[in-house]
């Protein structure tokens, strides 16, 4: 059995969506078997972030469909109705277990063989389990990690279930931090074990985390740092006891996981060049086999910005933005060959009153600027920020809540490579440096 399309977007997630709406924007409806979207996924593509956001609000928690891409973008509402009504095939609930480049076939888990002209790789990345760092448990009743739909309504199931109680969450990144806000307002106390100095340590300097721990100890969340969860005591299928590296033992009720991410390029390994842990592409999100492009977080592509140097994101703007250039590319618009992608690399987070924006690289001398001593008592929502400083230039900028108009200046030095003043002047002056410039 087989069938056969001319495009054919693997994956089901927020590139897809975007991907999608691009096609039709540049080619119109399309015609019968000229594209599909595969997607392990029982639902349209979504926009993911709302999983660990408003999905998990104690009250009127936001649903599908109201957070289908492309809203996200405050763009078109993309439901399943949608794809329908402009021609493109949506196989939901369907794993493609392999792939044939050469052939330029996909196999699926119902033994279907789907071909392709030209193929989209959008398969996101999967969260990395407790298992392969050694630990236990994941297959508990209580033990929950977030990518998808499913994960998210087993944390609200496991946070309705145990109110006032206890919940260890594992990781100080930004799943961590982000679900640990939602046990909060979920009233559950929390604890995050990580083996860090301080949260979020892949991007906020010391200072900054120290300001986000402040606010959320204030709000009840314990952190213990520099020590991991090495076991997981279970009694019936749920867990009831962390045990950690340094003997200490935690009850728990409930297990949040966030150990990092990996993106799923295993369908192409030995068949694509592989970099820095994702498909390796050129400016035009195009692969090593010029019949396919990968965009997401699967895709390690160059970033001009950093001097070409190739880079892979696990941010949605990233999804949203390669997933259309890959579309222009891919139908090589009669406007012209799309050029190659100019990124400036773009990733917020928001957890309870906070939200903060970080642009470009984190690389170089970092300088402070506003009040970082607000804690969430505070009569004044806080504002401050950093800036990252190399050779003389802004290559990276981190604001918490700013106004439109300021992350458009912090992202605005950060693209055009502001020359900055010495650190003591770059520090004083902090956002009215940017918003004057
Ligand atoms: P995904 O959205 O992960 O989609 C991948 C799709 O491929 C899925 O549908 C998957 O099922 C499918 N798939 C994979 N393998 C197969 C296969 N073999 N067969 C069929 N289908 C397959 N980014 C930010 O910038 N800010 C945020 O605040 C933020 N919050 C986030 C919160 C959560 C809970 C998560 C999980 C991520 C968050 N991100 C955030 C990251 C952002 O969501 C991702 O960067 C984005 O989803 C990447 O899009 P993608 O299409 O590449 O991958």
């Amino acid at each position: 059995m087989g069938r056969a399309f001319t495009y054919v977007i693997l994956g089901g997630g927020v590139a897809a969506g975007y991907a999608a709406l691009e096609f039709v924007r540049r080619r119109g409806d399309a015609a019968p078997g000229e594209l599909c979207i595969v997607s392990e996924e029982a639902v349209a593509p979504y926009e993911r972030p709302a999983l660990s956001k408003g999905y998990l609000l104690p009250e009127g928690g936001a649903r599908l469909p109201a957070f289908h891409t492309c809203v996200g973008a405050n763009d078109q509402l993309l439901t399943e109705d949608w794809y329908n009504e402009h021609g493109i095939e949506l196989i939901l609930g369907m794993k493609i277990i392999s792939a044939d480049v050469r052939r330029k076939t996909l196999l699926t888990s119902s033994g279907e063989t789907i071909s392709y002209k030209t193929l989209i790789v959008a398969t996101g990345a999967r969260a990395l389990k407790l298992e392969e760092f050694g630990g236990n448990g994941s297959d508990a009743e209580n033990v929950c990690y977030l990518r998808n739909i499913e994960d998210a309504d087993k944390l609200v199931h496991q946070m309705r279930s145990c109110p006032g109680g206890n919940a260890i969450v594992i990781g100080g990144g930004y799943i961590g931090m982000e679900c640990a806000a939602a046990l909060v307002a979920n009233k559950i106390k929390v604890t995050i074990v990580f083996p860090g100095k301080h949260c979020m340590g892949r991007l906020f300097t010391p200072k900054i985390a120290e300001f986000y721990e402040n606010y959320y100890t204030s709000k009840g969340v314990t952190f213990i740092k520099g020590t991991t969860v090495s076991s997981l005591e279970i009694s019936s299928g749920k867990v009831t006891t962390a045990i950690l590296r340094d003997g200490r033992r935690l009850p728990a009720d409930m297990v949040v996981v966030g150990i990092g991410a990996r993106a799923n390029t295993a369908l192409f390994e030995g068949q694509l060049v592989m970099e820095k842990g994702g498909i390796k592409v050129n400016g035009k999100m195009q692969t090593s086999d010029a019949s396919v492009y990968a965009v997401g977080d699967v895709a390690t592509f160059p970033v001009k910005l950093l001097g070409g140097g190739a880079r892979r994101f696990e941010h949605v703007d990233c999804a949203r933005r390669t997933a259309r250039h890959a579309v222009a590319a891919a139908l090589d618009h009669p406007s012209g060959p799309a050029g190659d992608i100019d990124y400036l690399p773009f990733f917020y987070s928001r957890v309870f009153a906070l939200s903060w924006r970080f642009y470009g690289d984190n690389a170089g001398e970092a300088v402070h600027f506003g009040d970082l001593s607000s804690s969430s008592s505070a009569s004044s929502p806080p504002k401050f920020g950093a800036f990252w400083v190399s050779a003389g230039r802004i290559t990276g900028a981190f604001l918490e809540g700013g106004s439109p108009e300021e992350y458009e200046a912090i992202a605005h030095a950060v693209r055009s490579g502001a020359a900055a003043p010495d650190a003591a002047r770059l520090a004083r002056e902090g956002l009215a440096f940017v918003v004057r410039e």
